[in-house]
């Protein structure tokens, strides 16, 4: 079974439509697929009805990003009914924020010397969103920046020029929209943070402790001893597996969609039921 759990269209910071990624997904073989934009499901019909026409089994997804302990996590709601009034409240939320700092890092980058960010920016996000990335191709294609690398260092995080800190809702919040909306709260990329592998665990454990379903034992970038540590971490943890390339379709990204390791022993996955 190839199962994909993790993946972006250009409905949040991905390159590709939704139909374009399910077809994607298709071609790798792709038995269980979930699109799992950033604080948003407006992709999420369009993907389905393309998996309808294939036969692939579709999970409707989504990245919430959260605030733990004065950091950025990001919390993915898998099996998630779309139309759910208390999700579709809370990503709202993260929808305006997400454009008042977009302004204020425009703002940044507009006193480092670069001229029309905000418009700049906007002609290259296909849909309302803005994300940073979108900033970060921005400054690469003025020629500022020669890679993301570069632009987050220089530009994007902490005190610099357009470096915003996040006001996400808190983890606790984020998880009870996921699971009014029926789905499973699943911690991203758990070893992606700036954290130390003790912090980690604490963040888990403290996670776990507020409904936590499940974590990513396997990501696309994971190493297989990276996913030996977070299958061992679910299992005492009594967490649900998940599997998941956060494919974004940039065209010097390494990750594709399906190309993971295998899941090693676990108690469950989090498709078990599905
Ligand atoms: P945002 O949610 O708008 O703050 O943007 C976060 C996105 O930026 C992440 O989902 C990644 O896709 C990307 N990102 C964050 N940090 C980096 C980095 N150091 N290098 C490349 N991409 C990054
Ligand atoms: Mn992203
Ligand atoms: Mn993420
Ligand atoms: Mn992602």
């Amino acid at each position: 079974m190839i199962i994909d759990l993790h993946n972006h269209s250009y409905y949040s910071d991905g390159i590709l439509s939704p139909t374009e990624v399910v077809r994607l997904a298709k071609q790798q073989n792709c038995d269980i697929f979930s699109l799992t934009d950033h604080d948003t499901v407006d992709g999420l019909a369009e993907a389905k009805a393309e998996a309808n026409k294939l036969g692939m089994q579709f999970v409707p997804g989504v990245e919430v990003s959260a605030m733990w302990s004065n950091m950025t996590i990001h919390i993915l709601g898998l099996g998630v009914d779309a139309d759910n009034e208390v999700l579709q409240a809370g990503l709202k939320q993260h929808q305006d924020f997400r454009q008042l700092r977009a302004e204020k890092i425009a703002r940044g980058l507009g006193g480092a010397g670069v001229v029309g960010a905000m418009e700049k920016t906007q002609a290259i996000a296909k849909t309302g969103m803005i994300t940073r990335t979108h900033f970060a191709q921005m400054l690469i294609q003025e020629g500022v920046c020669k890679d993301m690398r570069s632009v987050f260092k220089r530009f994007l995080t902490g005190k610099k020029p357009g470096g915003v800190g996040g006001k996400w809702a808190q983890f606790d919040e984020v998880i009870s929209w996921i699971h009014a909306a029926g789905g499973k709260a699943v911690l991203a990329h758990p070893l992606r943070y700036r954290m130390t592998n003790t912090k980690v665990k604490r963040l888990l454990n403290h996670l776990s402790d507020s409904g936590l379903d499940g974590v990513e034992v396997v990501t696309g970038s994971s190493s297989s001893d990276e996913v030996t540590l977070m299958s061992q971490w679910a299992r005492e943890l009594d967490l649900l597996a998940s599997s998941g390339s956060d494919y974004h379709g940039w065209p010097n990204q390494r990750v594709r969609i399906g190309h993971l390791h295998d899941m090693p022993n676990v108690n469950e996955t989090v498709w078990r039921d599905w």
